[in-house]
């Protein structure tokens, strides 16, 4: 069955034992963050419905587990040409619920795509290990198993990529999965469910179960769930952690982040004044991969302070859908008074505003959540806005006497999500590469987002566990390595 999701949508619904269902409790709106519109009504799901789910997957399970691995890639083939197909309307709902630009949501799209791919590759990436004779008389084998029925809870920051982080590879290696999406932005989730339902997955495989925390602990609680991913800001990514084990359950928690660019001496200014401030900004700086500490060496701090205050100010803010537009709309009213705040905290606690984004009008939106680029200079490590995460189109600019100093500031941090250095020394970057606590660093690249055959790095307080999302690390999380060892003394 497919909905209507052509404006004005109808509310957003469960997808569950591949029937459409309203959730059982009250949620809320969705509310277009450029306009200010409602465009969506999400309601929450009593344990009723996730446990209605849950056995729906469960049942699932046992025939999908043992389906052949050629006959479980094709559904995700069919979905991966039905994404594409869909790419341009998938990428307008989400620029309507989140607010970035039409740009953006296209390319996080791709990324999720990307993922869907490598998992059709489950027939070589799931095998094992033989070894023959490993004892007398004994053939030893390891082989991958799929473990039943697992769920991903996701944030709203990245709507249409992160789900895809692990669906594919959950339902590839045989598993029955179901996505919790965040509240604030459902409808691309349920838009990609009218997709699956298309592509051919068995009822009960592939699930969607709307709500908040309530059923996301529901979820936790279930003893026929047996794992959760999670992906959203650090406590809660401590409590899903916590929980989740104490429940016996495998989990992987990916938390918030506060990322630094390192700007050396030698390093191609133009070039990295470009790439710091979009790596800051894109998405309305709603990334958790922005580098908004921006570290810089003092011989060549004022140039670059100079190259990175214009290229902020060629941002053009507006809504995600009209052309032209770099930097969209924050996700709430609430979240944009959050980093209003967090400005003002720099301001009160010394740093210095060298480009004030918050006058920012945009015409014919008047009741949007925008924000332009703020950019603060000489900020030291006790301020608020270089220690805490602030997700939104802010950055701050740190002098250092070396590289030395830069590493160590860097390391300072509660947070190793992810970092980025300039630097034309490979002296600096082999330096920076061994030093770094971070789980994603790029050189000369101003977001370290790695592509989906390897995993989505992350340390400290972003990431709780020790298998990450995307790549070889989700088929170890989504399977169980059971051995045989087989004896046959006559052969
Ligand atoms: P969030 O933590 O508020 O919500 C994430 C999910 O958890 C949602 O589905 C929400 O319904 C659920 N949730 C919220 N509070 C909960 C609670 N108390 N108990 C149980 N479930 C709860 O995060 P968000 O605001 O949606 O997303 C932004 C955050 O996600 C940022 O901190 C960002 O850095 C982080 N993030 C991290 C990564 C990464 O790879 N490390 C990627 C994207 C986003």
């Amino acid at each position: 069955m497919s909905l209507d999701t052509a404006p004005p949508w109808e509310d957003v619904h469960n997808y569950v034992g591949g029937d459409w269902q309203e959730p059982s409790e009250e949620g809320q709106a969705i509310v277009n963050p450029a306009t200010d519109e409602e465009v969506s009504y999400v309601g929450f799901s009593s344990e009723e419905d996730v446990d209605a789910a849950v056995k729906a997957g469960q049942e699932a399970f046992e025939q999908w587990s043992s389906t052949p691995v050629e006959d479980r890639i094709q559904p995700l083939f069919n979905f991966k040409q039905l994404l594409e197909e869909h790419q341009d309307e998938l990428a307008t709902i989400l620029v309507k619920e989140h607010g970035k630009t039409m740009g953006e949501a296209r390319g996080e799209l791709r990324r999720g795509i990307e993922n869907v791919e490598v998992a059709c590759g489950i027939p070589t990436m799931m095998q094992g290990g033989h070894l023959p004779n490993a004892a007398p008389s004994i053939d030893e084998t390891a082989v991958r198993k799929p473990l039943g029925v697992f769920t991903a809870i996701t944030p709203f920051n990245f709507p249409g990529m992160i789900p895809l982080w692990f669906l594919p590879y959950a339902v590839a290696t045989g598993n029955a999965f179901i996505l919790k999406p965040s509240e604030q932005d459902p409808v691309v989730a349920q838009r990609m469910f009218e997709l699956i339902d298309e592509a051919g997955f068995p009822d009960g495989v592939v699930q969607l179960i709307n709500g908040s925390v309530d059923t996301v602990n529901t979820l936790l609680d279930h003893d026929g769930i047996q794992g959760a991913s999670f992906v959203g800001s650090t406590p809660v990514a401590k409590t899903i952690y916590e929980r989740a084990a104490a429940n016996g359950k495998r989990v992987q928690a990916q938390g918030g982040a506060k990322n630094h660019v390192i700007v050396a001496e030698s390093a191609d200014l133009d070039f990295a004044a470009k790439k710091t401030v979009s790596s800051a900004c894109a998405c309305g700086g709603e990334r958790c991969l922005a580098n908004d500490v921006v570290v810089v060496d003092e011989s060549i701090y004022d140039e670059f302070v100079d190259r990175v205050v214009e290229e902020a100010k060629s941002q053009t803010v507006g809504y995600g859908l009209d052309e032209g537009t770099d930097i969209g709309a924050l996700i709430t009213p609430e979240h944009e008074s959050r980093v209003r705040e967090m400005i003002e905290s720099g301001i009160d606690q010394g740093a210095e505003l060298l480009l004030d984004g918050r006058d920012i009008e945009v015409e014919g939106y008047e009741n949007g959540n925008f924000l332009a680029p703020t950019v603060f200079g000489n900020v030291d490590t006790d301020m608020t806005i270089v220690r805490e995460e602030i997700f939104g189109p802010v950055l701050g600019l740190l002098p250092v006497a070396n590289i030395d100093e830069a590493i160590d500031v860097m390391n300072r941090s509660d947070f190793g999500n992810a970092a980025s250095l300039f630097t034309s020394s490979g002296a600096d970057a082999r330096k920076v590469r061994h030093q770094a606590d971070v789980g994603n660093l790029g050189v000369n690249a101003g977001t370290a987002a790695p592509m989906a055959f390897f995993h989505f790095g992350g340390r400290k307080d972003s990431f709780f566990g020790d298998l990450h999302a995307q790549g070889e690390d989700m088929i170890h999380f989504y399977t169980d390595k059971q051995i045989y060892i087989e004896r046959w003394p006559d052969a």
